[in-house]
């Protein structure tokens, strides 16, 4: 018997939404999953998340949030922009979408909200922390307040992953049972390939090295 009834995953189709995915799936009797349409350019992101939700049988909704592609044009989003390879000393990385997380969110809230549900998880992290500033726990909180306020309701904004690093993040969904479909199905790559990815763009160097401490330490 799960302790609790249902539950919203922001569900990108990467490692930390489809890990996010697994946990909620171990702590809820219904876990729905949204993801957002915002022109990546790596359309293919949303056929993982569509596969991935498939393979264990997840509501999936896709919400349409070109516009803040219009808005906030970005390296994710404009096949002539290059992602930046590091963080740069000042300001956000080029791959950043402003304000993004909190666009989201909002839209997630409103959708479970009407479902009767107050529990929204997210794979925010702060651990990994490339600059984003709305993947800070100080944000999360910050909308959390504000999003009940907006709609007297008492939602629940739940990170899993804010405080834990890639290696453990790997070693959650192993755990969970889920390491080789985190492997294999997920899409984390900015250059869009597929599970272990181009190895070379910063968010490959990030799982990459996340998943060789792992591997080791699990002895394999
Ligand atoms: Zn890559």
């Amino acid at each position: 018997m799960k302790n609790k009834k249902e539950a919203v995953v922001v569900f990108s189709g990467g490692q930390d939404s489809t890990t996010c995915l697994l946990w909620a799936m171990k702590e809820y009797d219904k876990v729905y999953a949204v993801s957002f349409d915002y022109g990546q350019r790596h359309i293919l992101e949303l056929e993982c998340a569509k596969d991935i939700c498939a393979h264990y049988g997840i509501e999936h909704v896709v919400m349409d949030m070109s516009l803040i592609n219009q808005l906030a044009p970005n390296s994710l989003t404009r096949a002539d922009i290059v992602v930046d390879e590091d963080a740069p000393s000042v300001g956000t990385p080029n791959s950043c979408v402003d304000g993004r997380n909190m666009v989201f969110l909002t839209f997630v809230a409103i959708y479970a909200k009407q479902k009767g549900i107050t529990d929204i998880i997210t794979g925010v992290s702060q651990s990994d922390f490339s600059g984003y500033p709305d993947c800070r726990d100080v944000f999360i909180k910050s909308l959390n307040t504000t999003l009940n306020l907006a709609m007297d309701y008492d939602f629940c904004l739940i990170t899993p992953l804010m405080w834990i690093d890639k290696e453990e993040t790997w070693e959650m969904a192993d755990k969970l049972g889920g390491f080789d479909v985190v492997r294999n199905m997920t899409l984390t790559c900015y250059n869009g390939i597929m599970g272990d990815g181009c190895g070379n763009c910063p968010s490959c160097k990030l799982r990459k090295k996340g998943l060789e401490s792992y591997l080791k330490r699990r002895g394999i």
